[in-house]
């Protein structure tokens, strides 16, 4: 056995190797060690290999699910080594024989299918990344619900499309890996180096022409030789992973790049888009505004909010799907609640297609089409725009399927086909009578067991079940003497003795049990038959079904973004070809609602950057004022119009835009290993380097990570790039109040601040966004908001005076002013001032323990202390 262990794992060195022995998968050497590790499951021993202990581990067969993911989220790959004979086949080649075994497939991140691994309502992608002669492919597809794609791609802008798509797993060829390897690292993306072999671009056109049937890829649109490498690769992993049972792929559909917005990957997680900046999901816009209803829809919202579009038309035609539904309400509301009833179609497909599905995905697609049929009644007379059109026709013309599955299914089928019984009653007359004889055998043995404990006089005497005898009679030991004497013994055979029981079998029982077992094992046998050509049946209208899962998820993504729109007072965008960004009262969607919590009012503010020839805000105002969540609040207001969404304002006209830059100086990114400065200098350079006259650029305190001065100059000179060259619409927040001369020097540069007013010398944020710039920063107001202690407050107020007195009066050096400030004299005013900050019930603990003196105490005075003392607290 361990010989065949060693040969089976030799094919696998990269994977852990899941041995089937009979009820569990047995992990053997480095394999059992890293995944007890990895498991917390105990490690043993077994046998021994030249003369060392064989480390193992084992998982049971029935849990192998939870512990395949545990091991795949924590990076590995998992060879799965099935038995692929019976132990009694395996005798019967010779005693000694051991059991076949051979891997039926190689579980990988980007390979997974099962429901309980993936979250459904999330895409799990496999791409493959290569370059052939300096031109770049990227391929990526989702084998669980087969959606394929391809664009061509230049290197330098793969970071962002692996952050657009967030693959789990990125194929590439060996001699190329370590290029992108640290690119991909950044994304947490599992990186598959495949030879050369894999991406050579002769064989994957074969290969691609061989999957679907077609003499030349033509058929599907013209390719560059990256592009079919990177698709070849795909299917060549697949096939290694899955043993040939291909899933169900669509055909390869090319992505334009410049068909949608290009947003990068730090922009991308600024932003908040999928992901919070704390990592999950809540707190980003997709948690915010996700209100769909299936699985599928909520796939497409979240494609669509990965890549807004940047063409018109397509632009227009979803926000008329939106629209429709605003305005219907009832056929939005009738639509909604069928759709909560649509199972995932797209993903039950592909199980079958890969013969891993049970009778449930077949069911899925049985209720899928019901509903589907009954959206379309509903959608039938409507006066419907083009998109919702074009998925209504889509829903139905599958009656032939349709009635075939209502035939042949029960309501609710059990999870796997191997135990038989879903097949309907009524569907197929053979296995009608397999059945009967079986139930009614099922009866006669209970008739037997009556007619035995007459015959012995034995009122307790049982027929049981189990797999080793299969049926037998089971008497108390006390009755053993009569059981085994004449003339019982002649009828009752018998074959066991256990510690109270003796069991027996009649010539009649075993008759019967065979009629049972053969009625039974005819039963299952049909089923299976008839859960094939049903399966076949599916899949010869996979494609057809696709496209009624995708009208649905459509469907479901316009009702969803309705129904948000109108609970959230939101209103409809204008999107033109043009260079306007005005946004009257818009609000941020993620703040105002966990404001709304807290029951806080969102105060809305007003976007305008329709100047030409540039149009730049430059946004001054104290820290906490809200800056930041301005400058969000529009390109968020942005993105949600391009990708076909009403939008948190009252009114908005957005000019397309083509690129989305949004920045934060100085973020810590140790975890990058860069200092925080060269981060922010590093992303403030793609910006001015990349930057067109479309893109809208959000840069939010740029240069903070640096001196004073240093800062100063480089977000100077970055606004003054932006403006001449780059030509932008930006908004650009800074704690530089000397910027705000710029305003004056540049046309395009307007000077606006968040306002805030001063009462006893605290500020109240007002959160309203005005005109104009900001006449001081409140740093040291808001440092005495923080707690800071009054005495450090009072300080750095006498330096702040002195500096700016230095300033009006002939620009003395800082360094000069701070030389001839008195020394702070924290020792002379000890003990320090009691602050705001610290809590009465401290200071009132505090004062009673200054005048206690311990040595003075007796103990009932000490105890009496204790008790004051617990008291002030
Ligand atoms: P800044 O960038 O100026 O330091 P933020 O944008 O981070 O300020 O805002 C600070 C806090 O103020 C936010 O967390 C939010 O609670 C609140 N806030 C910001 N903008 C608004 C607004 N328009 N209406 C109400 N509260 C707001």
């Amino acid at each position: 056995m361990m010989a065949q262990f060693l040969e089976i794992k030799q094919g696998y060195p990269d994977a852990l190797l899941f041995y089937r022995m009979g009820d569990f998968y047995e992990l053997f050497f480095d394999d059992a060690v890293a995944a007890s590790e990895a498991l917390d499951i105990a490690l043993t021993k077994r046998g021994k290999h030249l003369g060392e202990d064989i480390p193992m581990c084992g998982v049971p067969v029935h849990s192998a699910e939870n512990y395949l993911l545990t091991l795949i989220r924590k990076g590995f790959r998992v060879a799965v080594g099935e038995q692929m004979e019976s132990p009694e086949e395996a005798k019967k080649r010779g005693a000694k024989s051991v059991v076949k075994r051979d891997v039926v497939r190689l579980v990988t991140p980007g390979t997974l299918t099962e429901e309980s691994l993936l979250d459904a309502r999330r895409h799990n992608f496999l791409a493959a990344f290569t370059v052939v002669r300096d031109e770049g492919a990227l391929a990526w597809v989702d084998i669980s619900t087969g959606a394929f794609h391809v664009m061509p791609l230049p290197p330098v802008r793969l970071g962002p499309e692996l952050a657009r798509l967030a693959p789990s797993e990125l194929l590439m060829p060996d001699d190329q890996e370590r290029d992108y390897a640290e690119t991909v690292s950044d994304f947490g993306i599992s990186l598959t180096p495949l030879s050369r072999g894999s991406f050579d671009s002769t064989g994957a056109q074969d290969r691609l022409c061989r999957l679907f049937k077609v003499s030349s890829l033509d058929a599907f649109g013209t390719f560059t030789r990256a592009e079919v490498a990177a698709m070849g690769a795909i299917v060549d992993y697949l096939d290694i992973t899955q043993k040939g049972k291909l899933p169900l792929l669509r055909k390869p559909q090319r992505e334009a790049a410049d068909r949608s917005m290009q947003i990068d990957a730090a922009t991308r997680r600024n932003l908040e888009l999928t992901h919070s900046l704390a990592g999950g999901r809540a707190g980003s816009l997709l948690h915010a505004i996700d209100r769909t209803v299936t699985p599928g829809g909520a796939r497409l919202l979240e494609r669509r909010l990965s890549s807004p579009s940047r063409d018109l038309s397509t632009i227009q035609s979803r926000l008329a799907a939106v629209d429709f539904m605003v305005e219907q309400r009832q056929i939005s509301t009738d639509l909604r609640d069928a759709l909560r009833r649509v199972p995932d179609i797209d993903r039950a497909l592909s199980r079958l297609a890969i013969d891993r599905a049970g009778p449930r995905d077949l069911a899925a697609i049985r209720n899928g089409l019901t509903q589907a049929e009954q959206i379309a009644e509903t959608l039938e007379n409507a006066d419907l725009p083009d998109l919702l059109a074009d998925s209504a026709g889509h829903l139905t013309g599958h009656d032939d399927l349709l009635s075939l599955l209502d035939a042949s299914l029960v309501a609710e089928p059990p999870l796997l086909a191997r135990d038989g019984g879903f097949i309907a009653q009524g569907y197929d007359t053979d296995l009608d009578e397999a059945r009967k004889l079986r139930d009614e055998g099922r009866g006669v043995i209970a008739q037997m067991q009556t007619q035995y404990a007459e015959q012995t006089g034995i009122s307790s005497i049982k027929i049981k079940h189990n797999n080793v005898l299969g049926y037998f009679i089971e008497v108390t030991a006390t009755h053993a003497d009569k059981m085994l004497s004449e003339p019982l013994n002649e009828v009752f055979k018998h074959r066991q003795t256990t510690a109270n029981q003796l069991r027996f079998t009649t010539p009649e029982l075993s008759e019967m049990e065979t009629r049972i077992l053969n009625a039974g094992g005819r039963a299952l046998d049909i089923e299976k038959r008839l859960y094939d050509a049903l399966k076949t049946q599916i899949l010869d209208r996979a494609s057809d079904l696709t496209d009624t899962a995708r009208a649905l998820s459509e469907l479901d993504l316009a009702t969803s973004l309705a129904d948000l729109s109108i609970a959230e007072n939101w209103a409809k965008p204008r999107v033109t070809d043009s260079k306007v960004l005005n946004i009257t009262a818009g609000r941020h969607p993620v703040v105002e609602q966990s404001l709304r919590k807290d029951g806080a009012p969102f105060i809305a503010n007003d976007t305008d950057l329709s100047g030409d020839p540039s149009s730049i805000w430059l946004l001054t105002g104290p820290n906490m004022a809200g800056k930041s969540t301005f400058l969000r609040q529009t390109a968020l207001i942005v993105l949600l119009a391009q990708m076909g969404s009403h939008v948190p304002a009252q009114a908005a006209e957005i000019g397309v835009v083509s690129q989305l830059f949004s920045r934060v100086g100085a973020s810590d990114d140790l975890a990058r290993g860069r200092s925080t400065f060269m981060v922010e200098m590093v992303e403030t350079a793609a910006i001015l380097n990349q930057a067109d006259d479309r893109a809208l650029v959000i840069l939010d305190e740029i240069g903070r990570g640096t001196a004073t001065y240093d800062g100063l100059s480089i977000a100077w000179a970055t606004l003054e790039h932006l403006h001449e060259v780059n030509r932008s619409r930006a908004l650009f927040a800074t704690h530089y109040h000397e910027m705000t001369a710029l305003a004056g020097k540049l046309s395009g540069v307007e000077n606006a601040t968040v306002s805030v007013r001063e009462h006893d010398g605290d500020v109240i944020f007002l959160h309203e966004v005005i005109r104009g710039a900001a006449d001081r920063s409140y740093g040291v107001q808001v440092a005495r908001l923080a707690g800071l202690p009054d005495a450090v407050v009072a300080r750095a107020r006498e330096v702040l005076d002195a500096l700016e007195k230095g300033d009006r009066e002939g620009g003395a050096q800082p360094k000069a002013v701070i030389d001839d400030l008195p020394l702070f004299q924290f020792s002379v005013k000890a003990p320090p001032e009691r602050t705001d900050a610290i809590p009465t019930q401290y200071r009132r603990v505090a004062d009673l323990l200054e005048e206690v003196n311990p040595d003075d105490l007796s103990p009932r005075d000490a105890l009496e202390m204790l008790y004051k003392l617990k008291e002030a607290s």
